[in-house]
This record gives structure tokens, C-alpha cells and sequence, in this order.
């Protein structure tokens, strides 16, 4: 097997079996913190010397968490907190949860009532980014991090803040790299691997999850840049799950060359900015990311969208609307919007991360790879 496919394998694997990379990280005596989607301050976490590590749903019929929550909420926070009901993710020393949509701020009750062996963390984030927005975060950044140095049972020096702000940064340029070096090679960088490199950074340490993707880029430019015969697209939403979906894609010959997701690129594209300390430029950081999730009249991100689709040669848009997710649904008439004196077709597709059945979204996925 060459070095790319060992290492995609890898990933790959990690990204599917998350319960195994908690149980590593526990088995070595580390404390691992929970991350709900899509923004939580896990730097702090990861300064204080734990693994933050993503929940971010799974394909897990829900039981438990029906007593909680009523059958109108998204499909990921179902099965997130059927994973805190059942045991799955047993040993988190804590979860962090962002009060950012109404399903969340339910959750971060919900969590607290029904898993209370595992504290919640609930991060607060303003929607007005001006100034008084900027200092009311810094001053919830500095008691969230007085609670996880209570729990790592030790104080966060301003040089090892420093130290995994610059590292955060690193990561973040290295899998914009990866995304760019793959459109390149869309033969090897499948939906479906894409998605795996990706979604697999939130269950490893950030420096090793940096230097396993670097070599993944470096392996890629190895080889000759291919020139893809069949469609092309930019993916939006929370996130391209189940695999089936991505399956499809690949089916219909339809490649992914850009996406705004909240758990792929909208993680990585804005950078923690220079500032006075290390919790000003995180809060300065949320004053400049683009999210369906963070108040922005501009839309900026859905024109990004656009000029990223042009950029790369795609022809189609596919929204991956989240079932029952508020803030998605609110912008999706936006896009077909702003997307409409162009030549990119938009798609809407429902997602539900446990979907039984995925014929429809097939049809739908053949139907539109004939017209883009
Ligand atoms: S943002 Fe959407 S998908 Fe995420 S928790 Fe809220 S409703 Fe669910």
C-alpha cells in the first residue's frame, strides 16, 4: 500500500470511530472535553493540555433522547445527546456546548439534567460583534477558562495560549491547503475521503492531525494534476453525512471542489487574528467568521460561495439542509438568490444523519448532475 492510501486510510478511519479515539486518549491518562458543533473555544481546552474532541451526531437511532427532546429538532442533536445518554461518549471530563441556535440552548439543559456524571460548559456567543459584543466574549472566554483549568487542575500560562493559538492557525492553513491541492486530484480526493480528512481533524490532537494532512498534501503534489471529465460542485450546510450521500456523489461522477459546511471549511478559513492577549484575538476571531449561525446582513459567506464555485469551475451548489435546523433554512432562499445571474444550479437536499432510506436524495442527486 503507497504512503497516500495508508495515510487516507487512516484518517478515514479515525473519522468513523470516534469512541475508540476517546478511548485511546483516556487510556493515556488524558482528559478529553467535549465540543458540540459548530464553535466552541476548544483552544483553551487544548492549552489547559486536554483533547478537545467533536460530537457531532452519528447514525444512531435515537431512544433516550425522545424523552427530551421534541421530534422537531435536528437530527444531530438527537443522536448527540442519545450518545451522552448511553454511555458513548463516557470519560469526557466535560462538554462544551454554544448556546447559538434554540436546539443547543435546549441541549445545554437537557445535557445537564440527563447526563450529569459529565459537566456542561455552555459558551454564550454574542450576535452583536461590535465592540461591546467583543468585550461582553472576552469576559465569558476568561470564566470558561477558569472552569477548564479548575478541571485539567492546573493555570493556562499566556505563553502555551500563545503557543496552541499559533498551532489552531497552522492546522487551520494546512487543511485549506489540502482542499486546494485536492481539486487538483479529484480521482483520489473522493467525496467521500474529502469529508473523511476533515471531519477526522475534530477527533485527534491538532499536531498530529496537522502533520498526518500536511503529508497527505505533499503526497498529492507528488503526483500529476489530473483534468476531471465529470461534474463539479461546492457543498453548504452543518455537514455531507450520511456516507451514502457522499456515495452517490461519487456514483453520479460528481465531485466536491469547495465547500462552506460548518464542520469542514468554516472551521479553518478564518484565521485567529494578532491582538493584545490570547482570548482577545480568539473573541476577535468571532467578530470575522462567516456562518448561517452568526448574525451578518452582508451574507458574506454565500457570496464567498459563489465566487468559490466560480473559482474552481463548479456548476452546482448542493445545500445540505440539515433537517429542522432554524438558522440553515433561514438562509436557503438567499442562496438560490444570490446564486441566480449566475450559471450555478442550486440543489436542496434534506439531511438526516439517520436517514433509513436514500432513494429519494439518489433521484434527486441523478437528476441534477443531467442538468449542471
Ligand atoms: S444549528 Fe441547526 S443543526 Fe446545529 S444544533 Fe442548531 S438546529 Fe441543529
Amino acid at each position: 500500500m503507497g504512503r497516500l492510501s495508508e495515510l487516507l486510510k487512516q484518517l478515514t478511519d479515525i473519522s468513523q470511530t470516534p469512541d475508540i479515539q476517546l478511548k485511546k486518549y483516556l487510556g493515556q491518562g488524558k482528559k478529553v472535553i467535549g465540543c458540540f458543533p459548530p464553535y466552541v473555544p476548544e483552544e483553551l481546552a487544548a492549552a489547559a493540555g486536554m483533547v478537545p474532541m467533536g460530537i457531532w451526531g452519528s447514525g444512531l437511532e435515537p431512544v433516550r433522547a425522545k424523552a427530551y427532546l421534541p421530534s422537531f429538532c435536528c437530527p444531530i442533536m438527537h443522536s448527540s445527546l442519545e450518545m451522552g445518554l448511553d454511555g458513548t461518549v463516557k470519560g469526557l471530563s466535560a462538554v462544551m456546548i454554544p448556546a447559538l441556535c434554540d436546539a443547543l440552548r435546549c441541549i445545554t439543559q437537557n445535557w445537564k439534567v440527563g447526563v450529569k456524571e459529565i459537566p456542561v460548559i455552555p459558551v454564550t456567543y454574542p450576535q452583536n460583534r461590535k465592540k461591546a459584543g467583543l468585550e461582553f466574549l472576552e469576559s465569558e472566554y476568561h470564566l470558561i477558562l477558569k472552569k477548564l483549568e479548575e478541571i485539567a487542575g492546573r493555570e493556562v500560562e499566556k505563553t502555551a495560549l500563545e503557543e496552541t493559538l499559533d498551532l489552531y492557525n497552522r492546522h487551520s492553513k494546512v487543511m485549506m491547503d489540502f482542499a486546494e491541492t485536492a481539486n487538483q486530484h479529484l480521482d483520489i480526493i473522493t467525496p467521500f475521503v474529502r469529508h473523511a480528512v476533515m471531519k477526522s481533524a475534530w477527533f485527534m490532537e491538532k499536531a498530529e492531525h496537522l502533520e498526518l494532512v500536511k503529508e497527505v498534501t505533499e503526497e498529492l503534489r507528488k503526483r500529476d494534476p489530473i483534468v476531471w471529465k465529470g461534474k463539479k460542485v461546492v457543498l453548504t450546510g452543518i455537514l455531507a453525512e450520511p456516507a451514502e450521500l457522499l456515495a452517490i456523489l461519487e456514483e453520479c461522477h460528481i465531485a466536491v471542489v469547495g465547500d462552506d459546511l460548518a464542520q469542514e471549511s468554516r472551521q479553518y478559513r478564518t484565521p485567529i487574528p494578532d491582538g493584545r492577549d490570547g482570548i482577545e484575538r480568539l473573541a476577535e476571531q468571532w467578530g470575522q467568521r462567516n456562518c448561517s449561525l452568526i448574525h451578518d446582513t452582508g451574507k458574506r459567506r454565500i457570496i464567498q460561495m459563489r465566487e468559490a464555485a466560480e473559482n474552481t469551475g463548479a456548476t452546482g451548489v448542493i445545500v445540505c439542509m440539515m433537517k429542522f435546523c432554524d438558522p440553515e433554512e433561514y438562509d436557503a432562499p438567499l442562496i438560490g438568490k444570490l446564486m441566480g445571474n449566475s450559471d450555478i444550479s442550486v440543489l436542496n437536499l434534506e439531511i438526516d444523519q439517520q436517514a433509513g432510506s436514500m432513494e429519494q436524495l439518489r433521484t434527486r442527486i441523478e437528476t441534477f448532475a443531467e442538468m449542471i
